[in-house]
């Protein structure tokens, strides 16, 4: 039988809802399957400048493969490298053409950065850290003069961008930071402190600052800070375990005048700033991990292939094969959310942090797996630092570490969530108050929260949300249905437990933001395998059995995780935190 005949046609071209959030939705049991199917393509104009940009990237880094290394090896990028990443337009990816720039679309930027980290992610860091994170303010919250005076300079690359944010106290607490920008009698500002770990801090020309303000409108503001002025210096390059040759420095602000026209967005709106700002950012990340676990497929491919252990190509055991498949799961699950996020920032989707955190915290552990186990598989080899596997290994670190760290993330994605229901719930309890204790009374004026759940608890009603999908995913999307509801019942049944004080459960936290992770990665990979097995007759029955396998994988950690909501060792673990917090160090010996 053919694809075409076999498949059950989704409805195309249905109007996304751009005021939903998937992710968020989960938390209420439903799965709104006009923002996951069809799987969305790149836009025509993108792929035009993508065929040239992604030859142009291979031409001119393939060469360079060894230099890199040893620019690696140096911690350094040569100024006429950088000169060239100028030249081939990469500093002005995302930045309208009416600026200077390729006016490329956000799932074009992150299919860029895919490819040139299937070269080296330092060079991705120093393209991506100036488009995800440094410039990307003047583009979500600059006014037109800013835009005008400074876009054509970054576009260029004659200005490269850095984000400051971070400093010695304010690692994830941002909001704690304490550089801070006094306002002066002529409306200007007068910022000092001390920024660290500042991505490009060395080679930027341009910084955006976030410094406390403390006006009445909020304890943050953020400012676009020019390198050349007085006050403005940075430190040497940092000595890094990975991404070595990228620049990471600290940046110094003293007694820095800063213009009021320099204020970017609303005066003490900072923190508003950056998070949009590190929200937005974060498909640049996942592209580059997604052009990494590439790379790293090719040469685990090639070297299982080649070598040969107990008379037989090591390819041929199980357990390499595990390997290598499990690279192919994770590659394709984190491609398919991260161009899915892409695609709700391009479109105008109103809400879509969670999931561009649930995409950053998968792609970043996607690649370290698949880091890991391309090591294994070279074994000796790979732990040479003549085979790239070291490097990669080493640069993958940081992943789960900057813009926002993985632990953070989970929190955001579970309590972002639980925070819609926590308000349904109220909202519950005002209008009908003792309903909970007897569902049949009010019925007529529950809202359609409540009733939903009430389908649910009693077990009618519910119909099927995923209804037109390829016989084969079908069973895929029942798994995802089921633990759609799973999940907005053990949100509910948290809330109810714990109130407010849900934001200090963090082993719970941990185990709601997982299955929303789960949910909504297989989501987007069922959506991906879908659109695949109609249009790609080669390989779409590949992409089948990821959606598959992926599934059952989700299946069986979803399960646990429900499991462990209400049967677990976590008074045992946090009372041994507590003991080893207390002695400092592991007790025993066997001396
Ligand atoms: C190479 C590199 C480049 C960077 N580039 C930039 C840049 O360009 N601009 C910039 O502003 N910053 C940058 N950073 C800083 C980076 O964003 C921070 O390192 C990151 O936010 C974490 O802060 P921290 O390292 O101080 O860790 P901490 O915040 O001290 O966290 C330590 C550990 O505690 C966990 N933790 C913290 N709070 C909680 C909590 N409430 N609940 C549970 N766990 C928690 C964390 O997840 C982490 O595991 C960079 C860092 C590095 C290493």
């Amino acid at each position: 039988m053919s694809a075409t005949s076999e498949t059950v046609s989704v409805t195309l071209n249905q109007a996304m809802r751009k005021d939903q959030s998937v992710a968020k939705n989960l938390f209420f049991g439903e799965i709104v399957e006009e923002n996951l199917f069809p799987y969305p393509p790149l836009r025509d104009k993108d792929r035009e400048v993508l065929g040239m940009m992604t030859e142009a990237i291979d031409d001119f880094l393939s060469p360079l493969k060894h230099d890199l290394k040893t620019w690696d090896k140096e911690a350094h990028q040569p100024a006429d490298f950088i000169q060239s990443l100028r030249d081939m337009g990469l500093f002005g990816l995302i930045i309208p053409e009416e600026h200077g720039g390729l006016g490329l679309s956000n799932a074009g930027y992150a299919r860029v950065l895919s490819q040139s980290s299937r070269h080296d992610s330092s060079v991705s860091l120093t393209i991506g850290a100036h488009s995800s994170i440094g410039m990307k303010g003047i583009l979500l919250s600059g006014n037109d003069e800013q835009k005008a005076r400074y876009l054509p300079r970054l576009a260029s690359g004659e200005l490269i961008a850095a984000f400051c944010l971070t400093e010695s106290g304010a690692g994830s607490d941002a909001a704690s930071i304490r550089t801070t920008a006094k306002k002066n009698a002529d409306g200007s500002f007068t910022l000092n402190g001390e920024k660290i770990w500042i991505t490009n801090g060395g080679i930027a020309g341009l910084y955006t600052v976030f410094a406390r303000t403390d006006s009445p409108d909020g304890k943050m503001t953020a400012f676009i800070v020019e390198a050349g002025w007085p006050g403005v210096s940075h430190g040497p390059h940092e000595d890094k375990m990975g991404i070595r040759a990228s620049s990471t420095t600290t940046v110094v602000f003293e007694d820095v005048r800063v213009p009021p026209e320099n204020v970017l967005g609303d005066e003490g709106k900072g923190f508003k700033v950056a998070m949009g700002i590190l929200n937005n950012g974060r498909t640049g990340l996942g592209g580059g991990a997604v052009g990494g676990m590439k790379t790293l497929i090719q040469l685990a491919t090639a070297q299982a292939k080649d070598r040969k252990q107990f008379g037989r190509s090591i390819a041929e055991f199980g357990l390499i094969r595990e390997k290598l498949s499990q690279m192919m799961i994770d590659c394709f699950a984190a491609e398919s959310a991260v161009w899915m996020v892409a695609h709700y920032i391009d479109s105008g989707v109103d809400d879509y942090s969670v999931e561009a955190a649930i995409s950053k915290v998968f792609a970043s552990e996607a690649i370290q797996r698949t880091a890991h186990e391309a090591l294994q598989i070279a074994a000796g080899n790979g732990f040479m630092r003549e085979f790239p596997y070291e490097q990669v290994t080493r640069d993958s670190r940081i992943l789960s570490i900057f813009e926002g760290t993985n632990e953070i993330l989970r929190l955001y994605i579970a309590l972002s969530g639980m925070k819609d229901v926590g308000s349904s719930l109220s909202e519950l309890k005002n209008a009908v108050g003792d309903i909970f204790n007897n569902p049949i009374k009010g019925f007529g004026v529950l809202s359609s929260y409540a009733s939903r759940r009430i389908r649910e608890t009693t077990g009618f009603g519910t119909d099927k949300i995923i209804s037109e999908l390829h016989p084969k995913l079908k069973q895929c999307a029942e798994v995802y249905e089921k633990y759609a509801v799973e999940l907005s019942k053990a949100a509910d049944g948290l809330l109810r437990m714990h109130g407010k004080g849900i934001a200090d459960e963090q082993y719970q936290l941990k185990r709601i933001g997982d299955i929303t992770i789960d949910l909504f990665i297989g989501l987007c990979t069922l959506s991906r395998a879908d659109h695949l097995h109609r249009t790609d007759s080669k390989n779409g029955a590949q992409a089948v059995s990821i959606c598959d396998a992926f599934t059952q994988q989700a299946k069986r950690r979803m399960a646990g995780n429900i499991r462990g909501l209400l049967k677990n060792e976590d008074k045992e673990r946090d009372a041994l935190a507590a003991f080893v917090l207390e002695q400092g160090v592991y007790p025993w010996d066997v001396i």
